[in-house]
């Protein structure tokens, strides 16, 4: 077994040249303006609508991406008393957490064993009349069943919003995924793939969205003297819009690296039978699918095995994540606010570990790390 001399973490935040960045500063020092629609997010954002290939009516910026999900769900009338919500328990606990905390009752749902996101199927089988929304979330950066997902959400009128965190240039038949539901929200959290230290990004399909999102983000003060709604404080500033420019400016090095990495994986562990990396198909559901290999995720054939190289690894400085574990509806707030547990959700949660990857991890230490696990495996 490799034992490294500094630890392998499962992700780091890439850091633009110090020089880059500070050039960005001197910039906003000189505009002397740090938030409120800034001169910088106004660009950040016009580049980003052009990255997206989507109009700057469309896309809205926050601080994070769980205040945008609060609300982009309150736009949505989701904080009407007793609305449902048909989610996944296999995500991070924001999504919930953002449901709940608009007052919206998340109803968990189970997931394909392939790609580990929620199925329109299983979703099917939850609506009540008192369903109002469905949240699936690209798990990964994999896309759902978007076509499966959209014509659910026709045929019985629903709100379909995407919990997109994970699927940061992503793009399925050359376009981006954002384009697909009433509404996504892509996390710019430094430890994801694309980062703005902290931040937020709403896309969404009516531009007539855009005034209510935008009030909602600042107090809801529509005017000097008026204030409509309960806002929030949800803005990005500056310096965060900044550093998501620096980010962008290299956003395909950063996906071609991750790429890479995963490849380095996949060299290793490709046709070993205890151990299942998850694939990036280039086709699913029927569209092609541009991959953003934000994580490296991979399957065991237990939770025991599973635990057993999380903590062995461990033991050679290499520190994998057990994304997503416990499962959400495990947590002490959701415990007895649904029925059964879905099953699939719950083995791959007890059988996933994410592998590290990051810019600048080299592929050569990606193989030492697969070969660490398989040694494990035995
Ligand atoms: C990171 C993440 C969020 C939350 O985004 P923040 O920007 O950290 O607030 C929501 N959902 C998922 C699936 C995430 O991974």
């Amino acid at each position: 077994m490799k034992i490294f001399d500094t630890p392998i973490l499962v992700t780091r935040p890439y850091l633009p040249s110090l020089e880059r960045y500070k050039e960005g500063l001197a910039e906003i020092w000189q505009n002397q303006w740090l938030t409120n629609n800034g001169p910088v997010l106004q660009r950040f954002q016009k580049r980003l609508a052009e990255t997206l290939g989507l109009p700057d009516e469309r896309l809205s910026l926050f601080v994070n991406g769980t205040l945008a999900l609060e609300i982009v769900f309150q736009a949505f009338g989701l904080d009407t008393p007793g609305a449902e919500v048909i989610t996944t328990p296999f995500t991070f606990v924001a999504t919930s957490h953002a449901l709940r905390r608009v007052g919206a009752t998340p109803v968990f749902a189970d997931v394909d064993p392939e790609t580990l996101c929620m199925t329109p199927e299983s979703a099917e089988r939850l609506i009540t009349e008192r369903t109002k929304a469905i949240v699936p979330v690209h798990v990964y950066g994999h896309p759902c069943d978007l076509d499966g997902f959209g014509r659910l959400a026709r045929k019985y009128d629903l709100r379909l919003i995407y919990d997109a965190a994970h699927a940061f240039g992503v793009t399925v038949d050359g376009r981006s995924i954002a384009e697909y539901g009433d509404a996504s929200m892509f996390s710019f959290h430094s430890t994801k793939l694309f980062h703005s230290i902290e931040g937020g990004l709403l896309t969404f399909r009516k531009p007539e969205l855009r005034t209510r999102l935008e009030q909602l983000k600042n107090f809801a003060i529509s005017s000097e003297t008026t204030c409509e709604a309960i806002g929030t404080n949800a803005k990005m500033n500056e310096l965060a819009a900044l550093m998501g420019e620096c980010c962008l400016d290299v956003l395909p090095e950063l996906i071609a690296h991750r790429k890479i990495v995963y490849e380095a994986y996949a060299e290793v562990l490709e046709g070993n039978p205890k151990v299942r990396l998850l694939p990036k198909s280039s086709t699913m559901f029927g569209h092609v699918i541009g991959h953003n290999y934000a994580y490296c995720p991979v399957l065991f054939d237990s939770f025991e095995v599973r635990e057993r190289v999380y903590a062995e690894l461990k033991r050679a400085n290499v520190f994998t994540r057990r994304y997503f574990y416990p499962l959400l509806s495990d947590f002490e707030p959701y415990r007895n606010t649904h029925g059964r547990t879905p099953p699939r959700a719950r083995r791959a949660s007890d059988c996933v570990l994410t592998l590290p990857t990051y810019h600048g991890l080299d592929p050569a230490e990606a193989r030492a790390v697969a070969l660490n696990a398989l040694e494990i495996l035995g």
